[in-house]
């Protein structure tokens, strides 16, 4: 029998792309699947998304990127994020499209394309506000000057044009900046002859609330995980993701009684303390000491006092409460659990990371 469990609900998943594909008919559907599929498991979220129509998979890394290959996943796969001396030459040869935003990145991935003995397939990357990766404005002309020669040279074929929204939840007077912006950069690109046959900039939100930043690519993360980008509108989403473990122990525990490390909690009466193994060597954040919501014998209890690495207690006051029940921290919610966005809430976070935080865990994953 299990002791804590992350379940991943595929059908969700697959429910969420047809989704997107919905709002962003015009589109093709990157499911970025970096930071281990958002902590849902990047390979099987792939699988599940490819099957129900996304045809890209966004990534960060080429390690990620290379990943998908060994699992056999062969759909076109962009990884953005190389630093000086990532392996571009290996992302080159399994065909992995990569993301450049200098001349001296075009020269490193004209150089790795020559080892791979193939050209290397290229966004040009655009930063149009977010102030992160991608070129500036000011640096436009010589990005597009140097991939318009590496393109003739035969090293570099610029397969896309791309940019990143600044906001991820959704409507602001920011993007319709952005919008313009990118705009400005793609007919730049245009004067340096290069017509990139996928333009993209839409992120979740985008895909779900402005038409106009859908071009000819989409990129969906949060709600390819049927999360919300955007408060209180859940869009016809479906989360995938539970997180439960089953009580390890109870025991009856006097008034006054201090409860974990610091004793920063202490029973007001006589209760049952229920202990649920799971912590925050498992995902659980340790800001939701004494406070994140867990479903357990039919209602939602806080976590009494701090949360340990491994495990956390539960005041169950006099309820009837047993080894082996099951306590669920988040999940859809339609069984009157705790949502992931309501941890969010109470741990000052956003859904983003109360997902990603148990990628990778010793937590075992079990897809439905
Ligand atoms: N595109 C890029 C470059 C990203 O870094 C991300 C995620 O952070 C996404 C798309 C997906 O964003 P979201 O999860 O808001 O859909």
């Amino acid at each position: 029998m299990w002791q804590a469990e992350v379940r991943v609900d595929l059908a969700a998943i697959r429910h969420n792309v047809r989704r997107l594909r919905e709002a962003a008919p015009g589109a093709e559907l990157m499911a970025v699947v970096k930071a281990d599929g958002y902590g849902h498991g990047m390979v099987p979220v792939a699988r599940a998304a490819l099957a129900a129509g996304a045809t890209w998979l966004g990534v960060c890394t080429v390690d990620e990127a290379l990943r998908l290959r060994q699992a056999g996943i062969t759909a076109p796969v962009l990884a953005w994020l190389l630093a000086p001396g990532a392996p571009a030459a290996a992302a080159i040869a399994a065909e992995v499209h990569v993301s450049a935003a200098s001349a001296a990145q075009l020269e490193e991935f004209a150089a790795a394309a020559r080892e791979a003995g193939r050209p290397a397939q290229v966004h040009l990357k655009l930063d149009t506000g977010l102030a992160r990766g991608g070129a500036t404005p000011v640096e436009w002309p010589a990005l597009l000057e140097a991939a318009g020669k590496a393109q003739a040279g035969g090293e570099v074929e610029v397969v896309g044009v791309w940019s990143h929204l600044i906001h991820p939840g959704g409507l602001h007077p920011d993007t319709d900046h952005q919008i313009a912006e990118f705009r400005h950069g793609l007919a730049s690109a245009e004067r340096f002859g290069i017509r990139p046959r996928l333009r993209h900039l839409a992120n979740s939100a985008g895909v779900l609330t402005r038409s106009d930043t859908h071009f000819e690519l989409v990129r969906a993360g949060i709600a390819l995980y049927g999360l919300s980008p955007v408060a209180g509108e859940d869009f016809g989403l479906r989360p995938a993701m539970t997180a439960r473990g089953r009580v390890m122990l109870t025991k009856r525990v006097p008034a006054g009684q201090g409860v974990s490390y610091g004793h920063t909690y202490r029973t007001e009466r006589e209760s049952t303390l229920a202990v649920v193994p799971l912590g925050y060597g498992d995902g659980v954040p340790r800001a939701a000491s004494s406070a994140g919501p867990v479903q357990l014998a039919g209602r939602r209890r806080a976590i009494a006092g701090r949360v340990c690495m491994d495990q956390f207690m539960i005041d169950c006051g006099d309820d009837p409460v047993a080894a082996g029940d099951v306590a669920v921290l988040f999940g859809p919610g339609d069984g009157g659990e705790p949502t992931a966005d309501d941890w969010a809430e109470t741990v000052g976070t956003i859904n983003y990371e109360i997902v990603t935080r148990f990628g990778g865990s010793r937590v075992p994953r079990v897809y439905d």
